[in-house]
This record gives structure tokens, C-alpha cells and sequence, in this order.
């Protein structure tokens, strides 16, 4: 039988995301979350095909239980007995292998890795460069090679599309000895977005992604932006952590580093809070209270100042980077917004690009908010007028449609039994 099925594993601190794909066509044949891991009640809410998570009114075929799952062991091995329920358990011939998302794979992972010992023990070693994220990334991975030892298992890291920067791109103006030291440079994150969404303007342009340079804005709760150079990041706005670039939901985005001193010296803050205030208290939150932009746009609407200074706050950081990443690439074919806000919010779209017609970048009003709705949400499409020297387009992201694409395509090389023609 071959082997044409990944299951996709995003394990958090206290939840694992996870959908079992089927790769002749990327449908998805499951999906779900197991949230408040290590609490009394556990949740775990299961969608078989059918059943869209995203979509309450379908929701009547879904399961769900809620009982403890002490640790990400038992929370997987739940997983494990609803998929079987479906008659797609771990031990399934069909099931080709797992493919784990790993936050940070440093400057050692340049692509997905079939998991063997060394290779956890360098995403351990890459801990201290993502504390809250690469010890849950690690268990799961642990816990699920536990559950069935036969069965591959892949990392994708959120790193790795940005492995290709320039040196010069990738390096923070500071002592390089100290820098070395301590592994201090830009490694960049949302990777598995940035490189899904490129490729996919590429196509809905009908064009190689060798052929064309992108600039894609990943607007989501997190948001950061990439240079893309014939399909090769040459850029993006996090750095060392996320924490850097773009305004966020929560997240302060660049500021000037001697804020921290300050903070230090001046406020008495701890270095820890300092960290809270710009990761959790800060961006869009932080200004004015909220971070949804739905409810921001609505309190815009009504004439509320603090909302509406965030939101100009939002896009004056995004113009700045647009215009850094055109200049970056010299000649640029499309801008693409993705992600949350990015898919959604036609007037973060419109403001963003507002007077840069200079450059060739407008949107067409009827065609940004035209409202996207039912399963062509889901399709990429180009928002500027016909004719427009840039092309803007909205191309809706898909992680695990990647992570399971990056997966399948590296057990295929090494696996007969797995079939190459159906990993793209
Ligand atoms: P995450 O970074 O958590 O994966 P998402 O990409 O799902 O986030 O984006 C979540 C954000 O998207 C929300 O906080 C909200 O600001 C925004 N969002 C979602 N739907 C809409 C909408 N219809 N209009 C404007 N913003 C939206």
C-alpha cells in the first residue's frame, strides 16, 4: 500500500496542534487541538474530514473530551486513539511520517531533517535561543517517535527559509567575537509562511518563483515581513527573537535597544519584566487596549483617538518596511499579504500602500474589499488594478499544508514505499 499521508504536530507548552494530511491532494483527512495540557481539564477537541475547524456551523461531527492529560505523552497518545477511532492510527501503512514544527533550528538546520538522536540533541542545544518554544517542540517529537518507533519523523523549522540572508543581512552591527559567543544574530521566524506564501504568488503569477522577487507581510497576532529574491529570503524583520520588526498584537516591534536600559536603570524594571512589557504588553495592546484589528477598525470607526493612533502606528511601520524591502530588492513583482490581519482587513491593506503609487503599488478598492468569503477564502488573489506595474495579492497561508509538503517530499527520497509524484 503506499504510504501518501503526514500528520503535522505543532506541540506548544501547553497544547499540540496537529492535522493529518493526505498528499495526492493536500486535503485533510483530520485535525485538531489538545489544549490546557498538565491542567485537571484537559480539552481535546477532535475534527474528523468533514468537520471545519475553523467553522462552528460544521462543528456537529466533532469530538471532544475533556479530562487531564498530565503531559504531552498522554496528550499525544489521545491523539493517537481518536485518529485510530477514524481508522487512522499511528501504526496506519498509509501514514508516511510525522512532521514536526520546530521553532528554532539556529544556523544548523537549512532545511527538514529526519529525527534521529543527534539531531534531537542539537534542538536541544538550540533551547536557550528559543526558551518558551523549542523544549515543547522537543517532547512532542520525543513522545511521538515513543508512540510508534517505525514511523518517520520530520522537523520543519521556522527558521530555515531564512538560512539563505546575506551575512550582511543576517548580522547585528556588534562586537563580532561577542556575537559569536553567544549565537547573537538575525535568524528570523515564520519561515514555513513566508517560504509557502512566495511560492505560491509565483504561481497565482504564473511565473517560476526563480523568476520573481516578493516582498510577503505575514500579519497575523505575530507579523513580520521577508525579502524574497527568485524564491531565496534575503531579508526579514525578526531578528534574534520575534520580538523585532513589525508592530504586533502584543509585541513592541523595533525599538531603540537603549529603551531597555532605561527601563533597567531608570524604572527599576527587572530584565524579566522588560521582556513581558515588550513580548505581551506592547504593540497594538499596549497602545490602545486591543489587538484584534477587527475591534480596533470598529473603535476606529467611531472616532476613538487612542485606536486610531495605533492603527497609524501599525501602518507606519509597515510602509517603513515595504519601502526597505523594495529598495532591498531593487525590482519587485508582487506584494503579498497573508495571515490574519494580511487576509483579511482591507483597509490595514489599502493604508499600508497608501502613496506609493510612485512605486507602482496601489490596490484596486473594488477588489481589496471585495469580501472573500466560503471556500475561495482559501485562494490567492491579486488586489491591484490590471495593468499595475507591482502586483498586490492576498495569498492565504497554510503552515501545515507546508510543513506536511516539506515532510513528504524528504520521506519520499529516502522511503520506496512513499510516492514522490504526490508530495507537490
Ligand atoms: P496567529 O499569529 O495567532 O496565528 P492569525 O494569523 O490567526 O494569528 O491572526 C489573528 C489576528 O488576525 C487577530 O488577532 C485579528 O487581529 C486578525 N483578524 C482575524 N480576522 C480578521 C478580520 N476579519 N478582519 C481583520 N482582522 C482580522
Amino acid at each position: 500500500m503506499t504510504a501518501s499521508r503526514v500528520l503535522v504536530v505543532n506541540s506548544g507548552s501547553s497544547s499540540v496542534k496537529y492535522r493529518l494530511l493526505e498528499m495526492t491532494d493536500g486535503s485533510r483527512l483530520a485535525s485538531g487541538i489538545v489544549e490546557r495540557i498538565g491542567e485537571r481539564q484537559s480539552r481535546l477537541l477532535h475534527f474528523p474530514a468533514g468537520a471545519e475547524s475553523s467553522d462552528p456551523a460544521s462543528g456537529g461531527e466533532r469530538r471532544e473530551r475533556v479530562e487531564e492529560f498530565a503531559d504531552h505523552g498522554a496528550a499525544l497518545r489521545a491523539v493517537a486513539e481518536e485518529l485510530a477511532a477514524d481508522g487512522a492510527g499511528l501504526d496506519d501503512p498509509r501514514l508516511a511520517a510525522i512532521g514536526h514544527r520546530v521553532v528554532h533550528g539556529g544556523r544548523t538546520f537549512t532545511g527538514p531533517v529526519l529525527v534521529d538522536d543527534s539531531v534531537l540533541r542539537e534542538i536541544e542545544r538550540l533551547i536557550p535561543l528559543a526558551p518558551l518554544h523549542n523544549p515543547a517542540n522537543l517532547t512532542g517529537i520525543v513522545t511521538a517517535r515513543a508512540l510508534n518507533p517505525e514511523l518517520p519523523q520530520v522537523a520543519v523549522f521556522d527558521t530555515t527559509f531564512h538560512t539563505t540572508m546575506p551575512e550582511y543581512a543576517a548580522r547585528y552591527a556588534i562586537d563580532t567575537a561577542t556575537a559569536d559567543e553567544h549565537r547573537v544574530r538575525r535568524y528570523g521566524f515564520h519561515g514555513t509562511s513566508h517560504a509557502y506564501v512566495s511560492r505560491r504568488t509565483a504561481e497565482l503569477l504564473g511565473r517560476d518563483p526563480s523568476e520573481v522577487n516578493v516582498i510577503v507581510l505575514h500579519l497575523g497576532n505575530g507579523a513580520s515581513a521577508s525579502a524574497v529574491r527568485a524564491g531565496r529570503c534575503v531579508d526579514t524583520s525578526m531578528g534574534l527573537t520575534p520580538l523585532e520588526g513589525l508592530v504586533m498584537g502584543t509585541r513592541s516591534g523595533d525599538v531603540d535597544p537603549a529603551v531597555v536600559f532605561h527601563l533597567v536603570r531608570v524604572a527599576g524594571m527587572s530584565p524579566d519584566e522588560v521582556d513581558e512589557l515588550l513580548n505581551k504588553r506592547s504593540g497594538l495592546v499596549g497602545l490602545c487596549g486591543d489587538n484584534d484589528m477587527r475591534e480596533i477598525r470598529r473603535r476606529v470607526d467611531e472616532g476613538d483617538e487612542a485606536a486610531a493612533l495605533a492603527f497609524d502606528i501599525y501602518i507606519h511601520r509597515l510602509k517603513k518596511y515595504i519601502g526597505a524591502y523594495y529598495a532591498v530588492l531593487g525590482t519587485v513583482d508582487a506584494v503579498a499579504f497573508t495571515a490574519g490581519v494580511g487576509e483579511n482587513s482591507a483597509p490595514v491593506r489599502s493604508a499600508a500602500l497608501e502613496g506609493l503609487e510612485g512605486l507602482g503599488l496601489c490596490v484596486d478598492d473594488g477588489r481589496n474589499e471585495a469580501p472573500a468569503t466560503g471556500p475561495s477564502a482559501k485562494e490567492p488573489r491579486i488586489v491591484s488594478p490590471d495593468g499595475a506595474r507591482v502586483a498586490v495579492a492576498v495569498v492565504p497561508t497554510d503552515e501545515e499544508l507546508e510543513i506536511a509538503q516539506q515532510t513528504y517530499a524528504l520521506v519520499s527520497e529516502t522511503d520506496p514505499a512513499a510516492d514522490p509524484a504526490a508530495g507537490r
